[in-house]
């Protein structure tokens, strides 16, 4: 099972001169002004600069995060130095993976297909219904019955055999009962059939394909690039490391993902976002006096974000603490306020929501959208959304 590269020659990292970058990037901008159906491919070396080890990286790495994986068990050496290692789910997203948001918002990005399992590109707020990921995402579980999937703002994978991905948690739809699995793919495992189909569709319609950060040697995910330059269309690929599809290159540039991607924004006119941890709460009012507090992702699939949540029903009536799904209070106030308490993976406190019950419609959802910057570390807005 072990991919490291195996030659010097493969685990060589190039990189072209600022004079040579500038003028590639300004062809890329070119090209992208240009297209009609851009998609983009990334792999772990646009995560690499959030502190996240990639697979292929040498020894001799420029790379903050040292060694990759693969590379560390065939060369047995120890972990990478402890200061540079993050934990996932506190990972903070990109430049990169924020300009990819922004070309995506302005309709210039069509597609976006990731290898990553890091779950970086939902979390930063890049649409789900135009991306694939083909590997999986840490943070998403499905059911095995019905196939619905449910995503938490913590690691869901627990089996500890390669192909066991029971994660020990029931599905909740419709009282269907079904076995959550992780959707983690590992070697030898197939890929998520919606995830690889609209991979392949996009890689097909694309007249420009841009790869960030992948080798490009784990099929059939490489075989989405491939795709777009067997059909006559452009492939561009930004990576360190020599790639098998390298002879297939209408532009290749060897330089730092985020090296590009600022250069690329710039010669866009475009501004690259800070990133701000975006949460959707949404309230039904299931009977005259009791409500259900839960939270979505963007596409509308249940996102488990609460440690706990506290009722505020003013100064006569006892606080109500909850630390677990389903969250459903009995009101007898009102007048009352829900205090959100939430993993803090960025430090983001609690969250308190005023609400009237009158104004809540019986049986629908409200939704209110949150959010937290980490970089200022405190709420930033909420809006109603619905
Ligand atoms: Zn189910």
């Amino acid at each position: 099972m072990d991919t490291a590269h195996k030659t010097v020659n493969e685990k060589k990292e190039y990189f072209d001169s600022p004079e040579l970058l500038e003028a590639k990037v300004t062809q890329l901008a070119d090209m992208i002004k240009q297209s009609n159906h851009f998609v983009c491919f990334t792999g772990a070396g646009i995560s690499t600069s959030a502190g996240i080890a990639d697979f292929r990286s040498g020894v001799n790495t420029v790379l903050k995060t040292g060694p990759g994986l693969w590379e560390k068990m065939a060369q047995k050496v120890g972990n990478q130095p402890k200061k540079h290692k993050v934990i996932m789910s506190r990972a903070v997203p990109t430049k990169s993976h924020m300009a990819l948001v922004k070309l995506n918002q302005e309709g210039i990005l069509k597609y976006l297909i990731s290898q990553n399992i890091d779950g970086l590109h939902r979390r930063s707020g890049f649409n789900p219904n135009s991306l694939s990921e083909l590997h999986g995402n840490t943070n998403l579980e499905k059911c095995l019955k019905c196939g619905k999937s449910y995503m938490r703002d913590y690691r869901v994978r627990k089996a500890l055999d390669v192909h066991d991905h029971l994660t020990g948690r029931i599905c909740d739809n419709q009282k269907c009962g079904g076995e959550l699995v992780d959707t983690i793919v590992n070697f030898g495992e197939n890929l998520p059939k919606k995830d690889m189909e609209q991979g392949f569709f996009n890689s097909k319609q694309a007249d420009l394909h841009l790869v960030l950060g992948s080798s490009l040697r784990v099929t059939p995910a490489a075989d989405m690039p491939l795709a777009t330059a067997q059909n006559g269309n452009k492939l561009v690929v930004v990576n360190l490391q020599k790639t098998p599809l390298d002879s297939l290159c209408a532009l290749r540039i060897y330089a730092l993902i985020d090296d590009v991607m600022v250069l690329l924004m710039k010669k866009l006119g475009l501004e690259i976002p800070e990133f701000i941890l975006q949460r959707t709460i949404v309230i039904k009012k299931t009977n005259q006096n009791t409500i259900n507090v839960f939270s979505e992702d963007k596409d509308g699939c249940p996102y488990d974000i609460f440690k706990q949540i506290v009722l505020d029903q003013g100064k006569k009536q006892p606080f109500e603490i909850q630390v677990k799904a389903p969250y459903i209070f009995n009101i007898t106030n009102p007048q009352f306020a829900i205090k959100l308490g939430f993993f803090e993976h960025y430090k983001e406190g609690p969250f308190r929501l005023d609400l009237n019950l009158q104004n809540l419609p019986l049986g629908q959802k409200t939704k209110y959208l949150i959010q937290f910057s980490p970089k200022l570390q405190k709420w930033i807005s909420c809006e109603k959304i619905q």
